[in-house]
Parts: C-alpha cells; structure tokens; sequence
C-alpha cells in the first residue's frame, strides 16, 4: 500500500508502531500521550530534546530561534506581516503558484504588499519561473517572501537567496528536512508539519533572533513571535501529540543518516519518476527540468478523459491519493520523505499497465 498523498502524507511505518507501541504509558508516565501536560518534566525535557535534534538536522545557527506554534502555514501567512511589518510599510511577495499567492492574498489584509510574478508559459507550454537573480525587488520592502516548493503545481525554486539587506523569507512547507539548505540565507522559514515533519497542527518556525526586537504589543498574542519565544512555545496548550510525532520523525532522520542522505534518495526518488513520465507520450509534467519539485510530481493524462479511471484503478492497486489539486487538475504525487523507491516502482509499473490498456 502506497500513499500519494500531499498531506496530511505517508508516515514511515516504524513510526506508526512506535506511536502505537507507546500510546497508553507515553514514556513511562503512566498516562496515555493525549493525557499528559505540557508543563510535566516528562513533556518538557521531551521538547527540549526535539528542538535540539531538530537544530542538528538543519544545522541552525545559535543566532536563531526555533519556535513550535499552531494554525499551520496559513496562520504564518498572517503573522509574517503583522509582526514585521507596519501598516504602510510594503513587502515583495514572490508569485510563483497557488501557495506563495495565498500568501500574497493574506497579507493584503494588514499592509501593502507587492505581488511580482514570476512565472510565465513559454513556447513550449512548460511552466517557467525566472531566475531569481531576475527578480525585481522593491528597494523600500521591508522583506521578500517566496516558496520554494508550489505543493500543488510541482514546482521548485532551488536556488539559495542572495539579497544582501533584504530579510528573506521561505514558506517550506512541503520541503523542509528534504534537502540541505543554508539557514543563513534567511531570515524565517516556517512549515506546517503534515508532510515531512508530523501529524496536522504543528507549525515550526526558525527566526532570526533580532527580528523579535521591533514587534509590537498590537499583535494578536497567539500570532506574536515574541510572545511565542518568551512562554517556550507554549502560550497556548500546544498540540502535544503532533510535537511528540515530530520527535520521533527527527529521530528517525537522524538514524537515517541525516538530510544530506535522504536529500540523495529524494533526487533517485523524483528523477526515476520524471524519467519515466518524460519516455512516454501518454503522460505528460509541464515544469522545466530546473523548477521540477522533487516531493510533489504532477503529470496529465494525455487523454484527459481517462484521468478519473486512472484514479480508481490506481486505487484497485493500492495506490492512494494521486488525485492532483482542484485548482491544477491531473496526477499528482507526493513522494516525502516517508516514500520508498520501491513506492514509486509500484507507481511506474501501474502507469505503464494502465497506459498499455487505454494507450
Ligand atoms: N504552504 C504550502 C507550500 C502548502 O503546501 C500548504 C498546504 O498544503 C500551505 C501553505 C497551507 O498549510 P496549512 O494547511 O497548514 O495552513
């Protein structure tokens, strides 16, 4: 059984037993891990544990906080601007897909943000973004935000930020722990956790630490970094059973030899996928070869028809979750950390029966 979803998204199995294993004495609390407090050593020193093996894994500069807070990605959407910006202050938004917009969309609700497109249809009607040392940033923004992976369209941006001055900003939600990346290029990145870190209802954040300095008290107190810092993440009951799986998804990485090693399986992961799609005329990626996601592969039918039948028999074949968005259409398939190779065998040996029966 595989499954393509985008998240929430495929957990590795040992985990599951794990979870499963310890659920009714969580650590030898003798209570179950949806019983305990967050405020017990027992949760505490669990914490402290994840954070720093999550700094490991990122190599995180002592110069940055790490923050676990709540109302996933979208609520980051709107705590961006309203601790970093004031109302008539502008920021550049990157628009690159339906998630950097989203973004874009939210924080004209507290400022003026300028949206700069980058993405065009060339020629060959293959998505294509502009390169990011040809993106037009404002010089008076206060920051530029991006995404470097569009979970919906399949595309990635993997160039690292060089904007000397500018405070850089990354929505990694479906990217983060999938491949290395220079911390110090940012200023934040933040994540939802359901697809490479843990169940729905955590939300990581790595901040700069003089950016805390200048936020002020007119921000909702649940979105307000500093607020955040100062309570040890935990203003609010924090969401004690996704933080304890994302522990656990951290040890697991580590064990798996840290993200330079599952970075390498991820690029043997995509690549065998796209090179298939691309010997086929019955299937069909419309991204570059250069913004190709790694973690979400979309591909069309090129009978469209036939799109909702492959879905089904997919399904018949244990292989779930492979519709593509609403607002994309087509196959898509997330392939996070959690996936196999020999998951996208599986998906390769369906298409290539389903394409011999309707091709
Ligand atoms: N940003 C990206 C890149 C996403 O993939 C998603 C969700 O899939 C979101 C934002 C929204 O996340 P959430 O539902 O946690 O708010």
């Amino acid at each position: 059984i595989y499954n393509f979803n985008p998240g929430p998204a495929m957990f590795p199995k040992k985990i599951l037993l794990k979870i499963q294993k310890n659920f009714h004495n969580w650590n030898k609390s003798n209570c179950s891990i949806l019983e305990i407090s967050h405020r017990s050593k027992n949760f505490l020193e669990y914490a402290i544990n994840t954070e720093k093996n999550f700094r490991e894994l990122l190599n995180i500069p002592s110069e940055y906080h790490v923050l676990f807070a709540q109302g996933g990605a979208r609520g980051q959407f709107s705590a961006i601007p309203l601790n970093l910006l004031k109302p008539h202050e502008t920021s550049d938004y990157i628009n690159s897909g339906f998630w950097s917009y989203a973004a874009f969309l939210e924080a004209k609700k507290f400022c003026h943000p300028k949206n700069i497109n980058i993405k065009y249809i060339n020629n060959s009607k293959l998505h294509t973004l502009l390169p990011m040392n040809k993106w037009k940033l404002n010089p008076d923004s206060q920051y530029v935000h991006y995404c470097p992976n569009e979970t919906i369209e399949g595309i990635s941006i993997f160039e690292e930020p060089n904007f000397s001055q500018k405070i850089v900003i990354g929505d990694f939600s479906s990217v983060i722990l999938s491949r290395v990346i220079n911390i110090k290029k940012y200023s934040l990145i933040y994540a939802s956790a359901q697809k490479n870190i843990g169940p729905a209802g955590l939300t990581i954040i790595i901040i700069k630490k003089d950016l805390l300095k200048n936020i002020t008290q007119n921000v909702p107190s649940i979105l307000n970094y500093q607020i955040l810092f100062k309570t040890n993440s935990m203003f609010n009951t924090p969401p004690i059973f996704s933080w304890y799986v994302a522990g656990l998804t951290f040890k697991w990485l580590k064990k798996k030899g840290g993200i330079a090693a599952i970075e390498k399986k991820n690029i043997l992961k995509a690549k065998t996928l796209y090179k298939y799609i691309d010997s086929t005329e019955f299937y069909n990626n419309l991204v570059v070869p250069e913004n190709r996601s790694l973690m979400n592969i979309t591909f069309f039918l090129k009978n469209h028809t036939l799109t909702p039948i492959f879905l089904n028999n997919a399904e018949k074949n244990k292989l779930y979750g492979l519709k593509g968005h609403s607002a994309y259409g087509g196959i898509r398939a997330s392939i996070y950390n959690a996936m196999s190779i020999k998951g996208i065998f599986s998906l390769i040996k369906f298409m290539k029966y389903f394409e011999k029966k309707f091709g």
